[in-house]
């Protein structure tokens, strides 16, 4: 039996401790949150999806470390969004690094720059080894993790890339690419592109081709960036779990590069994940009509005044002068997860904020440091600490778990893929 005594104190500290929780909850600004949402990123790394750090060292300085120090990008003209202190304060713990290149160029040259910017990812690692190291499975990102760095991934951005041969595929493979986002921008001879003329209904038979071999190796396949047609045709093939490495909800905003209702409805049999990413006209819908309405003006403007370029422009800054443009805002990102969320569960969310691969983010996730706020807002609306863990890197963690296994057992069923696309012409 307690003394009356020792009963007093825990009744006094159990009060106050409820006093405490009930004057917390009666706080809504995120700030309070923040601490928190830090320690929770401590806990399990914050695993994003999309950042184009290569393509900004290939655009601005030809690769060259030498001309831009990644401890320091905020000096620029044109600011990144991303460098090592900013990746620190944002407690990223695990980076996808996206090795894209134009689908625009021709597959052959887009075959040697994806090689360079894969050599690029492979030297960043290399230049800065107190803050970053090559991952290539779960383990490998848990282990660097804990050692205190980012564990560094690297993903394809377009299957433009493989120059429509599972050889190439392969090779990416072997030098570290460990998921290819199906399409990119254009529709392939394989696979149709969101916002491109779809060929194919989907994909066609390499492109399914693809898709196993992918199993096979234990690249995940990245489904952003293609047709809802391509997506259901690549989550009936897959023998593994798929992801999304940057797009959001449609029926939040109704963006072609974005996620139907009836997809994600497919995604927990085949353990899907959506990383909800920043990009603006992604995440609000006003803004995405703000930018269909300016194009329209834009083309009856330059059809009624052809050849009077300044007439065009002196209209087009009256028509922006009256519709000022909507910005987006981190609470509109966290909708987006809402939504997945009320849809299928925090299971198939992940965060791919896509920074540096766009120029504008919305309000309050201006760069990799603002991560901890997003957490916060998700806290400040009720989800719980692992729903949190979840989503910062739990879910891509077994996402990846499942691709490993579902590789290793098919390495043992099946040799690789003989098919060439041309034994389907
Ligand atoms: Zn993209």
């Amino acid at each position: 039996m307690l003394k009356d005594s020792t009963k007093l104190i825990i009744f006094i500290i159990m009060s106050s401790l409820l006093m405490g929780c009930a004057s917390l909850s009666a706080q809504t600004d995120r700030d309070d949150y923040r601490q928190q949402a830090i320690e929770i990123l401590e806990s399990v790394p914050l695993f994003d999806g999309h950042n184009d750090v290569p393509w900004q060292y290939r655009n601005r300085v030809g690769y060259k470390f030498s001309e831009l120090d990644f401890y320091d990008t905020t000096h620029l003209d044109r600011p990144m969004h991303t460098d090592i202190p900013r990746l620190r304060e944002g407690r990223v713990g695990a980076q996808w690094w996206s090795v894209y290149v134009s689908a625009n160029i021709s597959e052959p040259e887009a075959v040697k720059q994806t090689l360079e910017q894969v050599d690029f990812v492979h030297r960043m690692v290399e230049k800065y080894p107190d803050h970053f190291e090559l991952a290539l499975t779960a383990d490998d990102v848990e282990r660097i993790f804990a050692e205190g760095k980012i564990a560094s991934l690297i993903g394809m951005e377009g299957g433009h890339s493989i120059n429509n041969s599972l050889a190439v595929l392969r090779m990416f493979h072997e030098l570290g690419a460990r998921y290819m986002t199906i399409t990119h921008g254009r529709t392939l001879d394989w696979a149709d592109a969101a916002g491109d003329d779809p060929q194919h209904d989907g994909l066609n038979e390499f492109g399914e081709e693809v898709i196993r071999e992918m199993n096979r190796l234990g690249m995940a396949v990245d489904l952003s960036h293609v047709t809802p047609a391509t997506m259901k045709d690549a989550i009936r093939v897959t023998e593994a779990p798929v992801m999304f490495s940057h797009s959001n909800a449609r029926a939040v905003s109704n963006h072609p590069r974005n996620v139907p209702d009836d997809v994600l409805q497919l995604l927990p049999e085949v353990d899907g994940l959506v990383m909800v990413t920043f990009v603006e006209s992604f995440t609000s819908e006003e803004l995405r009509r703000w930018y269909a309405e300016r194009n329209g003006v834009r083309a009856k403007v330059e059809s009624l005044y052809a050849g009077q370029p300044d007439m065009i422009r002196e209209k087009m800054q009256e028509w922006m002068d009256e519709n000022e443009m909507p910005k987006s805002t981190l609470e509109q990102v966290a909708d987006h997860i809402d939504h997945i969320r009320d849809q299928i569960g925090v299971d198939y969310i992940g965060i791919g904020g896509d920074y540096d691969g766009i120029s504008s983010l919305p309000l309050g996730l201006e760069d990799v440091s603002t991560y901890p706020d997003l957490f916060a807002e998700l806290l400040r609306r009720g989800y719980s600490e692992e729903d949190l863990r979840k989503i910062a890197g739990e879910n891509m963690l077994r996402v990846m778990r499942g691709i490993e296994a579902t590789a290793e057992r098919l390495q043992n069923e099946r040799e690789p893929s003989e098919v060439l696309i041309t034994d389907f012409e």
